[in-house]
């Protein structure tokens, strides 16, 4: 039996895999603030789902960049309590087993190109709008080379604009994630109905995904993430059209498949590989 973990900014999702081949029994819990509390639910979401039966390799997704070696967070601006802690030490020691970390991220870029909207793409950029923004550039289905991490949720979209959870100012995080949306309306994403918001948050992400395109040059851009259920996907590619002007066709922009899923999606991608 194999373990796949997916640690966000809010929440933590655990399931697990009998062959490597599929995932059952995805469960949620709460991701506590403080890094001692949270190996400790792990242990106990794990044991609860494991029945006692031997676990044979975990994978665990994590939110935020890693240090090189890929043992902890670097970073983390809805978990800072976790970062420079013992992650993957910790969860060896309490699984017995070798434990492969990576940035949540990635993950969820790797399970929608494996198994969602990113099917049949060579070049993908994954943007996962939640409490934060997560994105990642998947090249021929593995995690493009970096080395620092992709991290185009905190490009600068407007000089000395609104603060990130990050510690910058004017981050396309702070304008379209549910982290920045609630200090600019104090609300969250599912409770703002005003339509004049969302075309204002659309044309915001348009900028960031022209720089996407730019830089990253994709074939696809997938939006996965809570907070793409109210921000108008065709406002969104209507802005993109208008400010992307270096190419006269934009690649195709995407809803994810995989909703809240898609890291440990990513994560049996990886116990396949
Ligand atoms: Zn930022």
């Amino acid at each position: 039996m194999y373990l796949v973990f997916d640690i966000g900014g809010t929440n933590t999702r655990v399931a697990i895999s009998e062959e490597g081949k599929s995932l059952k029994s995805i469960k949620k819990i709460f991701t506590p603030e403080d890094f001692d509390q949270g190996m400790k639910g792990l242990k106990q979401v794990a044991d609860q789902l494991s029945g006692g039966e031997e676990i044979k390799g975990v994978v665990v997704g994590v939110a935020g960049p890693l240090d090189k070696e890929k043992t902890t967070l670097i970073a983390s601006p809805h978990i800072p309590g976790w970062v420079n802690k013992p992650i993957k030490p910790s969860l060896e020691k309490i699984f017995n087993q070798p434990v492969y970390l990576e940035h949540e991220a990635d993950l969820e870029g790797l399970g929608e190109v494996a198994f969602g909207a990113g099917q049949g793409y060579k070049i993908v950029a994954n943007l996962v709008i939640g409490t934060g923004v997560a994105t990642t550039r998947i090249i021929d289905g593995k995690i493009d080379q970096n080395a620092l991490g992709f991290e185009a949720g905190h490009q600068i979209i407007v000089m000395n604009g609104h603060p990130c959870d990050c510690g910058g100012f004017g981050h396309l995080e702070a304008y379209v994630s549910g982290s920045g949306l609630m200090k600019t309306y104090g609300k969250k994403g599912e409770e703002i109905k005003d339509p004049k918001i969302w075309e204002e948050v659309a044309k915001y992400l348009a900028i960031g995904l022209n720089n996407v395109v730019v830089f990253w040059s994709p074939e696809v851009i997938v939006l996965g993430g809570a907070v793409m259920q109210s921000i108008p996907i065709d406002a969104v590619k209507s802005y993109l059209r208008k400010v992307l002007t270096i190419f006269p066709t934009p690649p195709k922009v995407v809803l994810g498949k995989l909703g809240d899923d898609s890291a440990l999606f990513g994560g049996l991608q990886l116990l396949m590989e």
